[in-house]
């Protein structure tokens, strides 16, 4: 297999709703202490990690369309168009490269800013006591959030091969990431954190167009048995 070049694809993350990727769980914190999201070690300022948006963007794509592994682990088939993307679950039905390189999301200077003057959110763990309809405290821990508004760099580096379709793979990047808006991103998902937002979307020399969306509904369902990543 020859290896072609290399196309990107970068967009603005913005927060919709406060993030949480955990660096700990509660069995690392004090009593009371609120759970830490992941920090860069330089700055001190979170981060979105490459493997996050990946893992989520597999599972929502493998989900829609079945791929379904019984372990309950990614697709170890090694030849579907997942697997194709995001590589095999199992090292030994690889025998071709994984086609997307998702980068580590740092946040854009101004929102750095930002967060160095405000810091980070500070979410109470609540929940309803079943008997008397009021929270009760200290059921769930507090947790750490990157408030909404915040922007971060997302980019994904696409390996193209000889006889790969570049059209396909920007396919099925639109899918995901339509996915990826309509569901959540790290801790407490379906409790209102991590909703997400991809803007400015460029694939190469190409900006998409602000559209994109009802483009990604459209295609959505036929996307597994019309589009192939390899001609
Ligand atoms: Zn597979």
């Amino acid at each position: 297999m020859k290896l072609k070049n290399y196309v990107l694809l970068s967009a603005n993350l913005k927060l919709k709703s406060g993030l949480h990727i955990g660096a700990a769980t509660a069995k690392d914190v004090g009593k009371g202490e609120p759970l830490p999201v992941m920090k860069s070690l330089i700055r001190n300022l979170p981060f979105i990690p490459g493997s996050s948006l990946k893992g989520k963007m597999r599972f929502l794509l493998e989900t829609i369309y079945g791929q379904i592994n019984n372990d309950g682990g990614p697709c170890a088939c090694g030849s579907c168009q997942i697997c194709l993307l995001f590589g095999s679950g199992s090292s030994k039905t690889t025998n071709e490269p994984t086609r997307l390189i998702f980068r580590d999301c740092s946040l854009s200077e101004k929102s750095a800013e930002m967060l160095e003057k405000v810091g980070l959110e500070n979410k109470p763990g609540v929940s309803i006591d079943r008997n008397t309809g009021m929270a009760r405290r200290g059921a769930l821990f507090p947790m750490e959030r990157v408030p909404e508004g915040s922007e971060f760099n997302f980019q994904v580096s696409c390996r193209v091969f000889e006889n790969d379709d570049v059209e396909a793979i920007r396919k099925w990047l639109m899918v995901g990431l339509y996915l990826l808006e309509q569901d959540a991103l790290g801790g407490s998902g379906s409790r209102g954190s991590g909703h997400i937002e991809f803007n400015n979307i460029k694939f190469g020399e190409e900006t998409l167009a602000e559209n994109w969306r009802e483009e990604a509904a459209k295609i959505k369902e036929d996307l597994l048995e019309k589009v192939k990543i390899k001609k």
